[in-house]
């Protein structure tokens, strides 16, 4: 069992101002404590403490010299590399250094935030607060000081300038739905070069460089901006200048072409026509150009190509895939392509021209060299004329080794004269040239050098001979010629000097008037005629000619013959009688002609003159009458005898007529003295009737009786019968109800 002993100490030995270790005694209290009965009371055992006093004095702290950070440090570098990087420093208090840490305080905000190590810095200027905490902190301060760092940028080595192009948009797209990026990427360095990172930030792009409506490739360019990385990258040096290419989608317009080119081949001056091209040829359009053929030119002049009557700017060329050549002569249809200058807006355009391939015309054949060693009498297959010529066509280019045929017929092997030679070329296989019209011929001349002969010497027999000095197997035999052989002598040879032929015949051409050439005498129809006599011999021919003039007849007088012909006798020949007929003198009805000539009558009487007119008894046909002239025959002019043809003479007569007689029916009559089957009747007419007496007839004197006629007319002529002789025996009754259109009726009714 334990139970507390309680002691008194000694406080006289304590001081309260030591700061060394003190032991202090005290003595215990038995007495006074649970053991007072057990334990004795008085003792020397005595209780000990040892005391120190703790040292609570406290001083301030100074800072003499901040720490320093030590390295270079770049923007994104995590902070906690400042902290590692915190060197030196010193503090004093109380008079002496003294010992402890720098440490940054952890309580500081960075950047606003709590100020984790992983933090990235930002560029600049960057103050943070240090604080020292003494080892002895119970008698020293915290002291704080702060340290400046200066946080490098990172900068900017280059910036991709570059988007990716836009070119699936349609036109009319607005800008914000292009899809621009909105970010791009930079090389970023930390302070080596070689070491760069790739980083992004915002980019600023020109809206207004923008124009939605064009087909056009146009390119909007745009700033780097740093945004998100303004605080750990340097601002950009120069430029930030990003662009982006962007090209709606258009479909182009196919233009029509309206002219299609024409393609034009020359070389040099020589121009081919329009379309054409020589066989095997290249176009040289689109083809390499031999340097020997540097100066042909094909090209395709002119064409049109409209899209809504607006030619649009362009070039024509020949389709790819068109021959570079065409290697027989005819029509080829080749595509042409139209490609426009804008081939934004426009497609490429098609059409066909058609191109004539033809052969080259030769223009000239170069003359072969000429033959001017063989003799004449050279076979022509000995001349050995060149088998080949030399050609040139149209265009100037040259041909060699053209086959060619001679025409043998035109060789003359015995002329020493110039001889052209013609031949005609072989072209037959020869496809890129042809013949012009007419054909050209080959030419080469002849000239065969004469015989060396020798005088002409006569060989006996009507020819003379030579024979060639260089081969006397060359002779040539001519029949003699020349001289003139008559019928007295024989020719002599012009050339040969001897007599040759025959004798000539007899030349009978002469006209000698001689009584021993005499044929036949003159006549009185007949010249005197001659034999004609040899001009050399005189010998008599056969033939004859005619000398002087005819004699003439010598005529007697002419003799009637009594039959109406006449006839006379020549005086030198009985037998020349001359017979004519009559003629002359003229004919009557009472005398035939008589013959001026011999006298006699001859021929037949003449027929009556019937056209006398003689108004005598004898000749009286018919006698005048009331109504007719007296007709008479007319009669001959030379005997008087009476023909059958008539002719009127004198007056007609008119009617006598009596007085009018009433025929007691309302009518009147008159009868001619001359004829009385010559009768007038008419109607009553005049006077006036009452309501007791009849009218009386103003011309007979008889009553009449008006009512007949339908009332009393006031003396008008209702009615007229008239009867009339007309033609002889026609006797016609005409009605006159209307007397003023008698003449009418009468000229209609006839
Ligand atoms: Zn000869
Ligand atoms: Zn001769
Ligand atoms: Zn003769
Ligand atoms: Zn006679
Ligand atoms: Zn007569
Ligand atoms: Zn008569
Ligand atoms: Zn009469
Ligand atoms: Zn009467």
């Amino acid at each position: 069992m334990f139970a507390p002993i309680p002691v008194i100490w000694d406080t006289s030995a304590y001081d309260p101002n030591s700061l060394e270790p003190q032991t202090i005694y005290g003595t215990l209290d038995v007495a006074n404590s649970y053991f007072h009965d057990k334990i004795v009371t008085e003792t020397d055992v005595k209780a000990t403490i040892e005391v120190s006093l703790m040292d609570t004095r406290v001083f301030q702290t100074t800072i003499v010299t901040p720490p320093t950070v030590e390295g270079t440090f770049y923007a994104l570098d995590r902070y906690e590399t400042l902290t590692s990087g915190l060197k030196g420093g010193k503090a004093m208090a109380n008079g002496q250094e003294i010992e402890g840490t720098f440490e940054f305080d952890e309580d500081e905000l960075l950047y606003g935030d709590t100020a984790y190590p992983g933090i990235g810095l930002k560029y600049g200027q960057l103050t943070r607060t240090v604080v020292f905490k003494p080892t002895n902190s119970r008698n020293y301060t915290t002291a704080a000081c702060t340290v400046t760092v200066n946080v490098l940028p990172l900068t900017i080595v280059r910036i991709n300038p570059n988007f990716e192009d836009i070119t699936d948009k349609p036109i009319g797209t607005a800008f914000e739905q292009l899809g621009l990026a909105e970010a791009g990427s930079m090389d970023v360095m930390r302070g080596d070069p070689q070491k760069t990172t790739i980083m992004s930030d915002t980019v600023v792009w020109d809206k207004n460089q923008y124009d939605p409506n064009t087909p056009y490739e146009q390119r909007i360019t745009g700033r780097l901006v740093l945004s998100t990385w303004k605080d750990y990258i340097a601002p950009p040096e120069g430029a930030s200048t990003v662009s982006v290419k962007v090209k709606l989608k258009y479909d182009p317009v196919v233009p029509v072409i309206v002219t299609a080119p024409t393609f034009r081949w020359t070389k040099g001056d020589f121009r081919l026509g329009d379309n054409q091209i020589f066989v095997s040829e290249t176009f040289q359009i689109g083809t390499e150009t031999p340097p020997e053929e540097a100066d042909e030119i094909g090209a395709l002049i002119g064409g049109e190509a409209r899209v809504g009557g607006k030619k649009i700017d362009g070039t024509f060329s020949f389709k790819a895939g068109t021959p570079k050549w065409f290697s027989a002569a005819g029509t080829y249809n080749v595509t042409v392509v139209f490609t426009p200058s804008d081939t934004v807006r426009y497609a490429p355009a098609e059409c066909t021209i058609p191109i004539e391939v033809v052969k080259r015309i030769l223009l000239s054949i170069e003359p072969s060299t000429d033959i001017t060693n063989k003799e004449v009498g050279t076979e022509f297959d000995a001349l050995w004329l060149p088998s080949f010529v030399n050609c040139r066509t149209e265009d100037g280019s040259f041909y060699s080794g053209i086959g060619v045929t001679w025409d043998k017929t035109s060789y003359d092997l015995n002329s020493t004269a110039e001889q052209a030679i013609t031949g005609t070329l072989n072209l037959g296989d020869i496809p890129t040239i042809q013949q012009p019209v007419p054909e050209l011929k080959a030419t080469v001349k002849v000239r065969l050098i004469p015989h060396d002969w020798s005088d002409w010497t006569p060989d006996s027999n009507g020819t003379h001979s030579r024979v060639c000095a260089r081969n006397s197997s060359h002779k040539e035999t001519v029949s003699c010629s020349g001289g003139t052989a008559t019928c007295q002598a024989k020719a002599v040879c012009s050339v040969c000097g001897q007599a040759y032929g025959q004798f000539a015949a007899h030349d009978f051409t002469a006209e000698v008037v001689e009584e021993k050439y005499l044929k036949s005498a003159a006549t009185c129809t007949e010249k005197a005629v001659y034999y004609k006599s040899c001009t050399v011999c005189g010998e008599k021919g056969t033939e004859t000619f005619e000398v002087g003039n005819i004699l003439g007849h010598d005529w007697g007088e002419w003799q009637p013959n009594g039959n109406g012909i006449h006839s006379r006798i020549c005086k030198r020949n009985a037998t020349h009688k001359e017979t004519v007929s009559c003629s002359g003198g003229t004919a009557t009805c009472q005398a035939k002609a008589v013959c001026s000539v011999c006298g006699q009558e001859y021929g037949q009487l003449a027929a009556h003159d019937f056209t006398a007119e003689v108004a005598e008894e004898q000749y009286l046909k018919s006698a005048a009458t009331c109504t007719e002239k007296a007709t008479y025959y007319k009669s001959c002019t030379v005997c008087g005898e009476k023909g059958t043809e008539t002719f009127e003479v004198g007056n007609i007569l008119g009617h006598d007529w009596g007085e009018w007689q009433s025929n007691g029916n309302d009518t009147h009559s008159r009868i001619c003295t001359r004829n009385s089957g010559h009768k007038e009747t008419v109607n009553c007419s005049g006077g006036t009737a009452t309501c007791q007496e009849k009218a009386v007839c103003s011309v007979c004197g008889q009553a009449w009786h008006t009512q007949l006629h339908g009332g009393n007319r006031g003396g008008t002529v209702p009615e007229i019968r008239r009867d009339l002789h007309r033609k002889g025996s026609l006797l016609q009754v005409l009605r006159h109800l209307r007397p003023e259109r008698q003449g009418h009726r009468r000229g209609s009714g006839l």
